[in-house]
Order: C-alpha cells, then structure tokens, then sequence
C-alpha cells in the first residue's frame, strides 16, 4: 500500500476544504471498503481524511414521516437502535446482517453508499424505500444516487452527511449472503410506502437496479403469488463462479416472494 497522510477532519466544512486542498485525497468513512481497494492497490490517495470523530454525523432520529440516519452511523447502530427497529424494522434487520461483527461495528452507512458496491445491502434499502442522500450541499434522489459499477452521483470533494428514509407501510429485505463476506449474492428490498411499490436488486448486475415489472404486479395486488407470472430477464446479469445469470435471476424471483411474505408478518428480513 502506498504511503498516505491522515487527516482528522474537524467539522463537515472542514473536510471539504481539506479535499479541496489535496485532490488526489479520500475520505475515509469505517475503512472497510476504502482500506481493502488501497491494499489490492485499486486506489492510492496521497491523503485520507478521516470523518470518525464528528459526532454531527452520528445517529438516528425520526423527523415526522421520515428516518434520518447520519452518515457516520455504524451499521451496528443502525442495527442495535431503537428507532430504526420501531420505524423500518427491515433496515435494522439489514444492518445487522451486513458482513461480521468486525465489519458492522467499523463500517458506515455513507461508506457504503459513496462506494456503491454491486453486492452491498444499503443500495438495496436507500432504492427501494425512495431514500434522499443528504450532503453538505445538496440533497440527491436514490433514483439519481446510483449510477452503475462503484459509480454515485457524488462529487470527489462531496461529503454524505445524512440519508433521509420516508417510513413505509411495510418493507422487507431477503438476501441470500455469499458464505464467506456475507455480501449479497442476490439481495431484493420490497417497500410500499409513498412512492407506491417499489422493489430494488442488489447483487444480482453491475450496480442496485429497480426490478419494475415486479413492481407492477405488486401494485396490482401485494401478495407473494401475484409474482407468479413475473420475472427479471437473465440478460446483462452477473455470472460468476458463484452464480450464472440464469441462477441470479431465478433468485431474484424467490427473494422477492420471501421479501413480500415477510412483509405480511410485519417487515424484517434477510
Ligand atoms: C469482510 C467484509 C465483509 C463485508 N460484508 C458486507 C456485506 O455483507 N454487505 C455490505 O453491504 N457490505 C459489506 N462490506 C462492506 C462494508 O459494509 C463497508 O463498511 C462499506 O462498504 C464501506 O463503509 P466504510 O464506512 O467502511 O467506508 P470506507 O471504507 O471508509 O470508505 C468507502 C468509500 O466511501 C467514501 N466515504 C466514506 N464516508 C463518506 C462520506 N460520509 N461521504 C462521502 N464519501 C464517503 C470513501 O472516501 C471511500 O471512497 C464488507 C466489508 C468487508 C471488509
């Protein structure tokens, strides 16, 4: 791994002049993705500025219709926290399945949005639940958030402060997990709330895509069975040793069945 500076950043705005001043920079968020891709040698920042100390992008709170979780929010918060579980009881469920205790208890919510990896779990929640990326400049639409392979919406000297979740009537999320990282294989998030039904694949292509005709006959009638006549075509999905396209997109069908029965029993997964 090449040599680098850290960086403490004091505030929001003083990270973003900190990336200003340095543009070969990174921020750092848990390092659970960012130190991995340094060690593969897939990134090589001169500087990293760590947001790890800034309690204002910590926590979870409800704000009338919506969830608000900062950025910094380790996924064992998200897991563990009170509000989550009694708001979208789905996405604590998510959290806590995300990787193993190391991971969970170092790993962000913002990390994993701005790294965007094709089989992470939160693309999958912030898609389906209509979710609105707040940074220290703008507030960004999921729809507009995901932009392919590790690709976001986001500028290199753009920080995550916060994600914004409208609260559904129900949601779910069935995945089934690598055996070894616990990554989405194939992950589907179901979500009926204010945008109507919404469903969103993770694992499954080159980046979290909306699955619309499952949408559709979900919309019709919200049951698992009206699946029946529904499916995502296995063209443009991953095939790899652990999975063909064929196989990927046969799950997608049967998550999504498991993700819609779990919302007749209350939410949760995966
Ligand atoms: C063994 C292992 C298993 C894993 N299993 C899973 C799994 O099952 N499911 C899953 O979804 N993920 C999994 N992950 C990934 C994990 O969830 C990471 O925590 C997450 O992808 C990145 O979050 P981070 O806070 O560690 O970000 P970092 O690694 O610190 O940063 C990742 C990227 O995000 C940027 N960044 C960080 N914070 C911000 C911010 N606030 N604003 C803007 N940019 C920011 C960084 O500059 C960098 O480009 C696993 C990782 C490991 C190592």
């Amino acid at each position: 791994m090449q040599d680098f500076t850290f960086h403490r950043a004091e505030s929001v705005a003083d990270a973003v002049a900190k990336l200003r001043a340095r543009p070969e920079g990174k921020l750092l968020g848990g390092g659970q993705s960012l130190i991995p891709v340094m060690k593969l040698g897939l990134a090589a920042p001169t500087d990293v500025v760590s947001l790890a100390g800034l309690a204002e992008l910590r926590g979870v709170r409800v704000e009338g219709k919506e969830l608000v979780i900062g950025a910094a929010t380790t996924h064992a918060d998200v897991a563990d926290s009170a509000e989550v579980r009694g708001a979208i009881p789905a996405l604590a469920d998510l959290a806590a399945h995300i990787g193993d205790p190391q991971v969970r208890n170092r790993g962000t919510l913002g990390g994993s949005l701005a790294h965007n990896d094709p089989a992470a779990d939160y693309p999958a929640a912030v898609l389906a639940l209509g979710a609105t990326i707040v940074t220290d400049r703008r507030r960004i639409p999921a729809d507009a958030w995901f932009q392919g392979l590790f690709a976001t919406a986001l500028e290199p000297d753009e920080v995550i402060v916060a994600v914004r979740f409208p609260i559904p009537e129900k949601a779910a999320y069935a995945k089934l997990p690598h055996p070894a990282s616990k990554f989405a294989l194939v992950g589907v998030m179901v979500a009926k709330g204010p945008a109507g039904v919404r469903v969103a694949v993770t694992g499954a292509g080159a980046g979290v895509f909306r699955a619309e005709a499952l949408e559709r006959a979900l919309a019709a009638r919200f049951a698992p069975d009206a699946l029946a006549g529904s499916a995502v075509p296995a063209d443009g999905l991953t095939s790899d040793p652990f999975g063909s396209a064929e196989y990927r997109a046969h799950l997608v069908g049967v998550l999504a069945r498991r993700a819609v029965a779990a919302c007749g029993q209350g939410g949760g997964g995966p």
